[in-house]
């Protein structure tokens, strides 16, 4: 029994001093009472957009609206087929439905588990109109392939980058690639809000119109309509704290990148197990460490009896959700996806994790292949 209790993610206060800036920025704003929109919001949009090097940023509700807005933005609407991985989490997925187009799943690579555009090439009709590339666990998609078929094939190439923010793919900023692109401050994404918090990108200046409209009722002006919106805002505390994270975000992923590699290191080679591969050109920026063995329930049974939580991302592939039965597709549909589905187990990683913490996974980790081997 190993006497470090090992939490799968917990906030620290990394880098030193973050927590303490993050407290004033947010007594900052709460003082300031500009509740809704205002400068907070405008500041962090701006810096976010310079971040990821796109034209502009449109701060919405959550990641989900953000992937809505951008879909919306990009026209895409009733009967349009939208190519999307079938190992996504969920929101990629309902957000094609919710807009009325019809979801197309497609298998990722065994290798980076991300969906490369070879195979979304095989899935195209007369009715695509989209293509949604997620930037899985962390690591850019190779994306020059995927610039290359939306323009043969005159698609939209809208980005989920909601685990990504700071990847890049041959030095250029994940988000930066679609015509409109999506992302999450979920509080344990890579920036992280304090709540719900979300964004859509764009260098297109009449997608960044619509979406500014649709997130706020549809208005340009308060209390002038052009289109049917919702209400779905950056909520100015939040923005106000992700200015402040965001200065941290490059060290917050180096701190990921060299606690991965501490993990590449020392769980090369044992049993079955299967580490994370980055592709060439890409970066990782480990929103996720994701392992996969054939023995991983019986992993993670052990793991959480010597105190160490660990996650799952994802026990059920799109397709055999019960909400997507609808689609048409059964077990089988997609090996691939439902192999990961089968062997991943997620370590714990994150910002701040302690050698002793680390170490107490890594020993556990050795000490249960070598009793099932
Ligand atoms: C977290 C996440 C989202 C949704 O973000 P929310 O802010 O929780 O709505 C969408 N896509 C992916 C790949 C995600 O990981």
């Amino acid at each position: 029994m190993s006497t470090t209790q090992v939490p799968y993610f917990v906030f620290r206060d990394y880098p030193a001093g973050i927590n303490q800036q993050v407290e004033e920025a947010l007594l900052g704003a709460l003082r300031a009472q500009q509740y809704i929109l205002g400068e907070a919001v405008e500041q962090f949009e701006g810096e976010f957009a310079k971040y990821v090097q796109a034209g502009m940023t449109i701060g919405v509700g959550n990641g989900y609206d953000a992937l809505v807005v951008a879909l919306k933005a990009a026209g895409i609407g009733a009967g349009d087929e939208v190519i999307v991985p079938a190992n996504t989490f969920i929101a990629t997925v309902n957000a094609v439905v919710w807009v009325g187009a019809i979801p197309v799943l497609a298998e990722p690579d065994r290798h980076t588990c991300n969906l490369t555009a070879a195979v979304a090439a095989t899935h195209i009709t007369p009715r695509t109109k989209a293509i949604i590339p997620v930037h899985l666990y962390g690591q850019a998609c190779e994306m020059t392939g995927f610039l290359e078929l939306a323009e043969q094939h005159h698609l939209v190439l809208i980005e989920d980058f909601a685990q990504a923010q700071g990847a890049s793919y041959k030095g250029r900023p994940v988000g930066s690639f679609g015509r409109v692109s999506a992302t999450s401050f979920y509080p344990t994404k890579n920036l992280g809000a304090l709540g719900d918090g979300g964004a859509v990108v764009t260098s297109d200046p009449e997608l960044a119109a619509y979406a500014r409209m649709y997130r706020n009722y549809g208005q340009q002006q308060k209390y002038h309509n052009q289109i049917i919106g919702v209400n779905s805002r950056l909520d100015t505390l939040q923005a106000a704290v992700l200015r402040t994270k965001l200065h941290h975000l490059d060290a917050l992923n180096s701190e990921r990148q060299r606690l991965a590699q501490v993990y590449l290191t020392a769980l090369q080679g044992i049993g079955d197990l299967v580490l994370p591969v980055t592709a060439p050109g890409c970066t990782h920026v480990y929103h996720i460490f994701n392992i996969c063995t054939r023995q991983r329930d019986a992993l993670q049974l052990y793991l959480s009896a010597q105190g160490i939580q660990t996650a799952i991302h994802y026990p059920v592939p799109v397709h055999l959700q019960e909400a997507y039965t609808w689609l048409g597709y059964s077990k089988g549909s997609f090996p691939v996806a439902e192999e990961l589905a089968a062997t991943s187990l997620s370590l714990p990683l994150f910002p701040g994790m302690t050698e002793a913490e680390q170490e107490a996974v890594i020993t556990s980790i050795h000490t249960f292949f070598e009793r099932h081997d």
